[in-house]
């Protein structure tokens, strides 16, 4: 098993005896942005002093503007059932909380798909309990089929899916299906506090859960997002599992994670929060992140609605490159708030509310999808990432999305605001045939085409 929870652990207390010259030697390779080994962020995660804390604030800032600038990618899951066989101690829907529980009908997917739709949204995160009888595979792949083929005020181009650890064949159905990014929450590396917060059910098996991302790989999907629920046992150690992770997806298939989620556990019904042990607070969650952000510069880091919107500003300097809005966490919870919620949503403003105030902070919202669908994936996408190319196409598509977002949904003002974001960012794409391009296409989107992308 390429987790080894004493390896992590020695790693840690030897990390503590790193000298400052040897600190400032890793803080300069970090700042040339090509990211450190797990022995090197060991090293940064268990230094203290406030002057290093404040230079890896500053790496991760200057790297975030340098590969991500300032555009954000939005997204809102979807919940399509809340049956659950498992016994996750901090989730709502843990088989032995008692509530009515559901699964949507394919109307209903269509009538939740026209909401997410409306508030301009492309990239959708499915999401479902486990329950073989209830949520097969083949339901979950009639959603998607039902979701692609649907089209009201918009469309959803892109569907990650967030399901249960399954098996080589299942993850062939979901690659075929033309998912986006496969992704699994490891919830903790740390084998121990795993058993203790999965009671129940196969997502207690440790091993098959942490081996996923291997059959998902193997059965074809080529961009997976890993994740921990930060909580559960020692933040540090949830770090370097993450990033033992990574480098065995990159060693066994060439490739890591394309996103890492960074959820702290929340508030849920039914769930009492304070009897896990390893709450991590704001300044440590800031500077958690930022160490992910240096030491994997080109995988996406996605924050959710759980973050209020105070950290969410904080931690968008830093690191997170995605961003949901306008989220409702329960089955149904577009067209019915009050829905079971599997966790309570701290940023509780609408997309449109979100959207503008990343555009009034400088920020620069894009609903882009193409590399999925251009068949940037996987090792193809990591190279161009790599090699700092990946923001030539990143920034056109932003703009044409925001532009279709703002001709789609905007009132007079917001388009305005826009437009003059538009007309000042297209002078930073480097490149005169692609600027002149984007703004052919910009053009053509003001008098109402759809759907440009490179
Ligand atoms: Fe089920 Fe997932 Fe909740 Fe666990 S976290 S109870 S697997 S829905
Ligand atoms: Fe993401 Fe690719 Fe779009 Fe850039 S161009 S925002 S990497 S989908």
């Amino acid at each position: 098993m390429f987790i080894d929870k004493t390896y992590i652990e020695d790693l840690l207390k030897n990390a503590k005896n790193t000298t400052e010259s040897e600190l400032n030697a890793i803080l300069d390779k970090a700042s040339k942005g090509l990211g450190l080994s797990h022995r090197e962020t060991a090293a940064l995660l268990t230094a203290t002093t406030p002057m290093h804390t404040q230079r890896i604030f500053e790496i991760a800032n200057q790297i975030k503007q340098n590969i991500y600038g300032n555009r954000i990618v939005m997204f809102a899951p979807l919940y399509v059932s809340d049956y659950c066989v498992n016994q996750c101690a901090y989730c709502s829907y843990n088989s032995k909380h008692r509530f009515d529980r559901r699964k949507l009908t394919m109307e209903e997917v269509r009538q939740e798909v026209a909401l997410l739709e409306r508030m301009g949204h492309k990239r959708i995160a499915l999401e479902a309990g486990e329950h073989e009888g209830e949520c097969s595979i083949d339901y979950i792949l009639e959603c998607i089929t039902t979701i692609y083929q649907m089209k009201s005020e918009g469309e959803i181009r892109r569907i990650n899916v967030n399901i249960a650890a399954t098996t080589v064949e299942n993850y062939r159905k979901l690659h075929s299906a033309g998912i986006g990014t496969y992704i699994l929450f490891q919830e903790t590396y740390h084998p121990d506090q795993y058993k203790k917060v999965h009671l129940a059910g196969p997502k207690a098996d440790y091993a098959y859960h942490t081996t996923a991302f291997d059959r998902a790989m193997e059965g074809g999907i080529e961009d997976v997002g890993g994740g921990v629920l930060f909580g559960f046992a020692d933040p540090l150690f949830e770090v370097m599992g993450l990033l033992l992770h990574n480098e065995h997806l990159e060693e066994t298939f060439g490739v890591g994670f394309h996103t890492i989620s960074v959820p702290r556990v929340c508030p849920a019904p039914s769930v009492d929060t304070s009897v896990f042990p390893y709450l991590v607070d704001d300044d440590l969650f800031e500077k958690l992140v930022a160490i992910i952000r240096i030491a994997v510069p080109f995988t996406g880091i996605i924050l959710s609605t759980r973050e209020s919107s105070q950290m969410r500003k904080r931690l968008l300097k830093i690191g997170i490159s995605q961003l949901s809005a306008g989220s409702a966490t329960g089955v149904g919870g577009y067209k019915n708030a009050n829905q079971n919620p599997q966790f309570t949503v701290t940023d509780e403003r609408s997309a449109f509310e979100i959207i503008s105030e990343l555009l009034e902070t400088g920020y620069l919202p894009s609903f882009c999808t193409a590399c999925y669908r251009s068949g940037r994936t996987g090792d193809r996408f990591m190279s161009l990432a790599k090699s700092g190319q990946i923001k030539n196409v990143c920034l056109p598509n932003a703009l044409m999305t925001l532009c279709e977002y703002a001709q789609d949904y905007g009132s007079d003002a917001f388009r305005e605001k826009v437009y003059a974001a538009v007309e000042r960012e297209l002078l930073g794409i480097a490149n005169e045939v692609m600027r002149e391009r984007t703004r052919d296409s910009i053009a053509k989107i003001k008098q109402g085409q759809h759907d440009f992308f490179v």
